[in-house]
């Protein structure tokens, strides 16, 4: 496997609780309705929802009105960046016209506050390579899912994540999984699909493969890790376009789990836009105000 990152010479990661680094772990999966995760037997994410802070709402979209179509770009672009599709211009899968160079991921944000920071990012949609992280060289792009199918996709991005979080001095990464959206449109997004719950649990194991491979760092009992879980839509039927006016599309959900997480119920209305920015106060950067983000950080002690 081939992470392509930059080497490690300047100063350590930031200091956490008991002085421990900080680091984060984004685990994003495409077309995930958390009533599903609910129904199904994903142990993995269930035993991080119970341990960390939840949020069963969470609004990929925003309250402004900005174009963007509820798919998979938009709902990327705004976790990942904190900020939403007026400002980024990530309206639907094309990217035409974005403005992703103005809103850049977190991954890119920390590698500008910290350049020894080492991210990588794992994925098999091809827009993330082309467009999202294309301005770096730090993107694993594992295979083309549209091509190779997902299921074998998000088999080989679990396996390069697990490896490179296991052997990698990595400070913050992107680990995604597409299958969960195939299986919806080919079956149905809802909780009583079963199809579509199978592949809700097939990628729980890769989440616990690639939660392994952090907490089997030698040096985890020293690190302070943030796992972040969310979804880009979720579904009804066997689509999620045109979903604004539908609960079961755009409606997400928000999993926090680590020591810097207050356990419980998210009790705000959490969004999409808070990822990127939560990601950011854990690591501890400050956000900008001429960033001009829409998130805020949640979940997390003060
Ligand atoms: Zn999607």
């Amino acid at each position: 496997m081939r992470v392509a990152l930059v080497a490690c010479l300047l100063a350590a990661a930031p200091l956490g609780a008991a002085g421990k680094p900080k680091k984060v772990l984004f685990v994003g999966i495409d077309g995930c309705r958390y009533d599903a995760v609910q129904y199904s037997q994903a142990k993995h994410l269930k035993e991080l929802a119970a341990g960390g802070a939840v949020s069963e709402r969470c609004d990929v979209l925003g309250a402004r009105k900005t174009g963007a179509d509820t798919s998979t770009g938009p709902g990327w672009s705004a976790a990942l960046t904190g900020a939403w599709a007026d400002k980024h211009r990530v309206l639907d899968n094309t990217f035409k016209n974005h403005n992703l160079s103005d809103y850049p991921t977190f991954l890119a944000r920390y590698k500008q506050a910290r350049p020894a920071a080492r991210v990588a990012a794992f994925v098999t949609w091809a827009p993330f390579r082309d467009h999202v992280f294309d301005r770096s060289a730090w993107c694993e792009f594992v295979l083309d899912g549209d091509k190779m199918g997902y299921e074998v996709g998000d088999k080989c991005v679990a396996h390069s994540a697990a490896k490179g979080l296991a052997n990698t001095d990595l400070d913050a990464a992107f680990v995604y999984f597409g299958n969960t959206d195939s299986a919806g449109h080919g079956y149905g997004f809802h909780p009583k699909a079963p199809k579509y719950t199978n592949s809700i649990e097939a990628v729980d194991e890769y989440v616990g493969l690639v939660l392994k491979a952090v907490r089997g760092r030698k040096t985890y009992a020293n690190e302070d890790w943030l796992v972040i879980v969310c979804t880009d839509h979720g579904g009804k039927g066997r689509g999620h376009s045109l979903g604004e006016k539908e609960p079961e599309i755009r409606t997400g959900f928000l999993i926090l789990h680590g020591p810097s997480v207050v356990a419980g119920a998210i009790k705000e209305q959490t969004q999409n836009v808070d990822v990127a920015v939560t990601a950011l106060a854990h690591l501890g950067v400050p956000v900008k105000p001429e960033w001009r983000l829409d998130g805020r950080a949640v979940g997390l002690k003060k």
